[in-house]
């Protein structure tokens, strides 16, 4: 049970710090910027590095960098439904 919740809160953490434009956590960048709710790759403090971007855009650069990591279908299928959720993207 101990191991479980343990995992439960490391995914937590990770679902929460979530960048809201790519879905990366951000507590895997190295250049985040405190308070930003976007990563370093994405958001340079001002503007989006790639503004002209839409969300199929991103659904495709995130699910090839996925393909290129050999990460299993489930987490890709997982972060693509994901990126829609996320601030940048979301309609509601
Ligand atoms: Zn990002």
């Amino acid at each position: 049970m101990h191991i479980f919740l343990k995992a439960i809160k490391h995914y937590y953490k990770k679902e929460i710090s979530r960048c809201q434009s790519c879905s990366m956590p951000l507590i895997y960048d190295k250049q985040h910027l405190g308070g930003n709710i976007y990563c370093s790759y994405c958001h340079d403090g001002e503007s989006f590095i790639n503004n002209g971007m839409t969300l199929g855009d991103m659904q495709q650069k995130v699910d090839h960098l996925l393909r290129s990591r050999h990460s299993h279908i489930i987490i890709r299928i997982y972060i693509y439904l994901r990126l829609a959720t996320l601030k940048r993207w979301r309609k509601l």
